[in-house]
């Protein structure tokens, strides 16, 4: 798969993506991530890329120009007009599920905005999806475009080995992953399950499944809505909830 990520910090962008599992799989050729310069592009004689907004306010716009050229330059290379995500906080918070329908592209462009954002214009001529990472503002679009390259890239075929496979995780089936636990067997006084050492590989599926259920109805009540559960397991819930 490839990332195209149109920015003006493109080092931090490549600092953060080379690294560990991501960096490994851009060197076996599963990943190809890209940083343009957005301001290699402008026209401006002083490389400048932004400009006060029209109206008054705070702050400084990233303008058009350099913004279409450095995603004309890729559309050009590749011949068509791949998805364009924006980077935003006015964009729908991003998920597994988007991340894995996105993993099916073949090419992927990632806009990062910086000061107040870029001029509307440019965004309704390019941008095809509006992704924000959260309810919250940062500086600029980096960030978020590195977290979308990961948990995108994760669910590209080969990517992980099976050691690290996605398919048992956090958010499979809105579930939230059981408690794990690795050696030594006794660790702070503190003594892994029992029921992990039986070696009674059915009963140890049973305990995670109850464990993720638990788990999820304490620490996110919203996605257990969305989980496909069994009455047996719905009703327990009701009862450990009334326990507790
Ligand atoms: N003035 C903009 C607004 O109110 O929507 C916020 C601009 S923000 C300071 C600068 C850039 O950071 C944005 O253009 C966007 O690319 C990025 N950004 C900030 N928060 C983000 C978030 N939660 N998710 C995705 N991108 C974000």
């Amino acid at each position: 798969m490839n990332f195209y990520i149109l920015t003006l910090f493109p080092d931090m962008v490549m600092q953060g993506l080379n690294t560990s599992i991501i960096g490994r799989a851009s060197e076996k050729g599963l990943l190809h991530i890209e940083a343009i310069n957005i301001r290699d592009y402008t026209k401006d004689k002083h490389k400048k890329v932004d400009d006060y907004p029209y109206g008054g306010g705070a702050g400084m716009l990233m303008q058009a120009q350099p913004v279409y050229d450095a995603w004309k330059s890729v559309v050009d290379r590749v011949g068509y007009q791949p998805r364009c995500v924006y980077l935003t906080p006015q964009g729908s918070v991003f998920h597994q599920t988007q991340a894995k329908s996105l993993a099916q592209e073949k090419d992927l462009i990632l806009l990062c905005g910086h000061y107040e954002g870029i001029d509307e214009r440019v965004l309704e001529e390019i941008v095809t999806d509006y992704v924000s990472i959260g309810d919250y503002v940062l500086t600029g679009g980096e960030l978020p475009a590195m977290v979308l390259v990961d948990a995108i890239s994760r669910m590209v075929p080969g990517v992980l080995t099976n050691d690290e496979s996605g398919c048992t995780e956090s958010l499979e089936g809105n579930l939230l992953e059981y408690p794990q636990y690795s050696r030594p067997e006794e660790w702070n006084g503190k003594k892994v399950p029992a029921i992990l050492l039986s070696g009674d590989h059915a009963k140890v599926d049973a305990w995670r499944r109850q464990q993720s259920i638990l788990r999820t109805a304490e620490r996110r009540p919203d996605l257990l809505e969305k989980a496909q559960l069994t009455e047996k397991e719905r009703i327990q819930i009701q009862k450990n909830l009334q326990e507790n």
